[in-house]
């Protein structure tokens, strides 16, 4: 008796419910047809006019089910990859992996992908049990099992408006629960990005993770380390362009997922002038999403790990090496010891130090460098920069405002402004803006050199 109500149990936690889906009609889930992609309802309508099954599932569901503007819109179907491309007249099949279809309607890709079927003993996993091939074809069934969150497993068919609901995420998601479908330590094993996937919900939906769902999250957190870097890296700008950043990095941090990803943060965020110029990039980032406005990630690195340049920075020049050397070696340095938890890619390795090698230049500029420093790509994104430093009281205020307003100008008006500028540092002399700090002497500690408080 008691054998078999564990065994029940048990089978309710692994495997999928007995009693079948939730049907939802649309007074049930309140999703507006309107607010739903036509792209996406198109697929369907094709796919399941040549007779297979097809919904849109994922973010997309769960979002237009909280009310939320989704990213993009992905379909599920039982069409196999080449029968979806087969068709619709634009679409490819891409993946290795997994094997899905981008159906292309101008600018908007629908991901299409075929029902798969859930983790079993004859994937490929590695030696802690990261899956590394997954390409089975399943049942509708067996692709919501396979899915991570119960929130996530949301099939949505636009055609008779109804949800299909195979493990409760509708209510979950009302609930505002984020619970992890199946055994939560082995599905963390199978692939630890779940675990900053999770965070990343809590964060955006403003929700809990379910007590089971959290608990093995400590345990596995060094999982991290095995996952390749290029997932890591994009699964980072996910949580950090998700609009609620500052609640993304204080929960990666409470689990201990932080120091796997970035290994300078423990550190920032515990000292309060660190912390806050930490916060003031995140809020700008978060309030750039939320306006619908693209987030550069070189920028965004640029930020989370300029405090750390800075300080290196500051050391280099007492230490008496040059200004910019010293500035290079200290972002060589910061980059090479962030690599070795999650590198960040090349190009945007490049844009970092763009920014911050710009730096310097604002303080002691001349016309002449002020011209050529406009043709820079990331002339604008160092303006921003030095920006939100003002805002740290880093840099004097007027001065980067200055700098901003250049960059806004009408081509027309620049020559103007700059002249200006030189007439007005002539006539005042050192104390008067930012050709001050030309006149400084080169060796002169970065920090005296960049705080003008
Ligand atoms: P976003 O709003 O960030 O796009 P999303 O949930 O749509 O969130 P995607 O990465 O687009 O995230 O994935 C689409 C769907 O695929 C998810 O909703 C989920 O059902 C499933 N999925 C994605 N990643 C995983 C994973 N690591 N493990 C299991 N299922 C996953
Ligand atoms: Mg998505």
């Amino acid at each position: 008796m008691l054998t078999e109500t564990i065994k029940n149990f048990v089978g309710r936690l692994f495997s999928s419910p007995a009693r079948g889906p939730e049907r939802l009609r649309r007074e049930k889930h309140g999703i507006d047809r309107r607010n739903v992609s036509r792209h996406a309802i198109k697929v369907c309508e094709v796919l399941q006019q040549a007779g297979f099954d097809a919904y849109i599932v994922g973010g997309a569901v769960r979002d237009l089910i909280m009310g939320l503007e989704p990213k993009d819109f992905d379909v599920a179907t039982n069409a196999t990859p080449n029968e979806i491309r087969s068709l619709f007249r634009r679409a490819r099949i891409i993946g290795k992996r997994f094997q899905l279809v981008h159906v292309v309607f101008g600018p908007e890709i629908i991901e299409t992908s075929t029902f798969r079927a859930p983790a079993s003993d004859e994937q490929e996993t590695d030696e802690h049990g990261r899956i590394l091939r997954d390409n089975q074809f399943g049942t509708h069934e067996q692709d919501a099992a396979r899915r991570d969150f119960t929130l996530n497993a949301l099939y949505y068919n636009p055609v008779n408006e109804e949800v299909i609901d195979y493990h409760r995420g509708v209510a979950d998601l009302k609930k505002k629960l984020v619970r992890m479908i199946g055994d939560p330590q082995l599905r963390y094993r199978e692939d630890p990005v779940r675990m900053l996937r999770a965070v990343r919900f809590a964060a955006k939906l403003n929700a809990t993770i379910e007590p089971a769902s959290l608990a093995p999250i400590k345990q596995a957190a060094h999982l991290i380390e095995n996952v390749p870097a290029s997932r890591l890296f994009d699964e980072v700008i996910k949580l950090l362009t998700c609009g609620h950043a500052m609640e993304c990095l204080e929960k990666l941090r409470e689990f201990g997922l932080a120091s796997y990803l970035l290994p300078y943060l423990d550190d920032l965020m515990s000292n309060p002038e660190d912390r806050h110029f930490i916060d003031m990039a995140l809020e700008r980032t978060d309030l750039r999403v939320r306006a619908g406005k693209p987030i550069s990630p070189g920028f965004l690195f640029a930020a989370m790990l300029w405090r750390m340049v800075d300080k290196r920075w500051k050391q280099g020049v007492y230490d008496g090496l040059p200004t910019m050397q010293a500035l290079i070696e200290a972002a060589d340095r910061v980059i090479d010891e962030q690599s070795g938890q999650m590198a960040i890619q090349k190009r945007f390795q490049g844009d970092m130090k763009e920014i911050w090698f710009m730096q310097p230049r604002f303080e002691r500029a001349t016309p002449k460098s002020i011209w050529r420093m406009f043709e820079h790509p990331r002339f604008r994104a160092a303006v921003d920069f030095l920006q939100l430093r003002a805002a740290g009281h880093e840099v004097d205020s007027v001065h980067a405002q200055w700098w901003m307003d250049l960059a806004n100008a009408e081509p027309e008006e620049r020559s103007p402004m700059i002249d200006a500028y030189q007439q007005r540092n002539r006539n005042e002399g050192p104390g008067a803006g930012p050709a001050r700090r030309k006149r400084r002497p080169r060796r002169k500690p970065a920090g005296a050199a960049a705080n003008v408080h």
